[in-house]
């Protein structure tokens, strides 16, 4: 059974103006290694931990910019959002299609609740707690190409015409700001779309972009704002000491205009020091080190890297099934084909390393969860082929095959072919991050002992589920496994509603 929303009744709970306090017991374990004559031990302690959440839920007018706006997932999301908010529908060869948020998380996915008289009840993911409506959301941004809203959708080749007639007069006055361009990141062939950009210094174009972001809050009356980069993948950014590897150094390195500093932690920078949440969709190392000391120091939210859409989401499913299962993939081979624009710059040789290197560290937390399968240090082989391909488009091909070796050296092999629209994966993924890296700066939370109440980490883990390569707090583990990152993100957020993780005992009925 299905319901709308609810509210939560407990003396751990108040509901308070502008508030929901909750108080939370975190059951956790404290794992000890002890040296019994000589004999060692590992002795689990169950511990409980007293926390309390707070939320304000003053839900904002949100503002969303995002690099690389004009892009094929820029202009998807723009319509899509609006399409959903006019309630369009339009006619393609097999039926009237009604706009919907399928793919969404926090807009078309359920939480269980409960059970009542022996049915399990559910409840939308963002009657969780409140949280910006996608109909509020002002769109605006950067691209280096200036083509209208309207005209990138076209360009994009991703939504029926039909409904592309429906949305041009909503998207035609929708025009990207320039952007900051710095040929040496991205592929030679992205320098022809290249008519919209920022002159001047390093240090001048993350000036632009601050004063993008405060013109662009005063003009739309938003009450905060996200930046979210869904630009074109660069190559990586060298990690040198003396050059990014601290914020002093960053800072300098930006006084100097070094040449090292990509665009996208140019972008970064300028939002750190604005104070607005900032993500990267793509999988370049965007965040050095000294960006990410900085937004730690200035309690900024940053969140990354790589939206987990297609390939990656399937991988973090199928290998945490097999691991878990006691069966132990040895090869796993992904082959992808598609022919939009970040395909054509993927063709290079230093994004495509970028990819290749987001796309390879998924399994490594299921692999070393299971020491009776592999030993220490042991992998499956892992190697992922991506090729350019005109014709496809934005349909992306991923074809892949995972082999593992199962009971008495037996052989299974799982290929998997999946062909869909590129864009219509990563855009409900990119509402979703923006959803909730809003939501989370409004989550405060303190642990038993602490006098302060303090907002959840800038580098936001809780963001991991949506991401290919989690970025995460230093020294912190990454969680690639999907139904774990899940359970995180959807048992944190229950926890400031003060209820318990869902552990799925059903012990009611047994
Ligand atoms: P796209 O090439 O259609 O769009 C990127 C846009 O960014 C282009 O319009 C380009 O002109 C603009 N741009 C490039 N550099 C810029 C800069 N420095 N500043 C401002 N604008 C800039 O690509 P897309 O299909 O929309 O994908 C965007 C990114 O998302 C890519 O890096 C891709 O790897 C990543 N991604 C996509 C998916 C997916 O499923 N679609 C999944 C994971 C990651």
């Amino acid at each position: 059974m299905f319901i709308e929303k609810f509210k939560v009744d407990s003396p751990n709970v108040r509901y308070v103006e502008e508030a929901i306090e909750a108080v939370y017991h975190y059951e956790t374990t404290e794992l000890v290694h002890e040296n019994r004559e000589g004999d060692y031990h590992w002795v689990v302690k169950p511990k409980t931990v007293r926390y309390d959440f707070k939320t304000d839920t003053r839900v904002p007018k949100l503002g969303v910019m995002l690099v690389g706006w004009g892009g094929n997932n820029g202009s998807t999301l723009t319509a899509g959002v609006i399409a959903n908010k006019e309630g369009i529908s339009w006619a393609t060869k097999d039926k009237v299609q009604q706009a919907n948020y399928f793919g969404s998380l926090t807009q078309a996915s359920t939480i269980r609740v409960g059970s009542f008289n022996g049915e399990e009840i559910y409840a939308p993911f963002k009657s969780l707690l409140p949280m910006v409506d996608p109909d509020n959301i002002v769109f605006g941004g950067w691209d280096i190409s200036d083509m209208n809203l309207a005209d990138a959708m076209a360009r994009a080749k991703v939504l029926d015409l039909d409904l592309q007639k429906q949305l041009r007069p909503y998207m035609e006055s929708m025009v990207p700001l320039p952007g900051i361009f710095d040929p040496d990141f991205v592929a030679a062939n992205q320098g022809a779309r290249a008519n919209n950009v920022i002159i001047g210094t390093k240090k001048e174009q993350v000036q632009q972009i601050i004063k993008d972001i405060r013109e662009f809050k005063e003009k739309t009356k938003v009450d905060k704002v996200v930046v979210l980069w869904t630009a074109n993948t660069e190559r990586y950014s060298n990690v040198v000491a003396g050059l990014n590897d601290t914020v002093e150094n960053l800072m300098t390195s930006l006084e100097k205009n070094d040449a090292e500093i990509s665009p996208s932690t140019l972008y970064g920078i300028a939002c750190v020091l604005e104070n607005v949440p900032y993500i990267n969709g793509s999988p370049q190392n965007t965040f050095v080190p000294g960006l990410i000391d900085l937004a730690i120091q200035r309690n900024s939210l940053i969140g990354g890297d790589d939206f987990k859409s297609g390939q990656t989401k399937m991988k973090s499913v199928l290998v945490d099934f097999l691991v878990g299962a006691g069966i132990k993939p040895t090869s796993i081979v992904s082959y992808n084909h598609l022919g939009n624009n970040d395909g054509l710059n993927l063709s290079a040789p230093q994004t495509f390393r970028s990819k290749e290197i987001s796309k390879s560290n998924v399994v490594d937390d299921m692999v070393s969860s299971n020491g009776i399968l592999y030993e220490i240090g042991e992998h499956p082989d892992h190697v992922i082929v991506i090729k350019y391909v005109p014709y496809v488009g934005d349909s992306k091909r991923a074809m892949d095959e995972y082999t593992s070796e199962i009971f008495m050296g037996g052989r299974s092999t799982i290929v998997l072919h999946n062909t869909c629209e590129d864009s219509l994966l990563a855009a409900p993924i990119i509402l979703d991050l923006v959803l909730l890296a809003e939501l989370s700066t409004r989550i405060q939370l303190k642990a038993e002992g602490q006098d302060k109440f303090h907002s959840l980490h800038p580098v936001s883990a809780i963001l991991s589920y949506l991401t290919k390569a989690p970025l995460v707090p230093p020294g912190t583990p990454v969680v690639n496994a999907l139904s774990k990152q899940r359970a995180m993100l959807e048992n944190i957020l229950r926890a400031c509603i003060g209820l318990a993780p869902e552990n799925n005992m059903n012990l009611e009925y047994k």
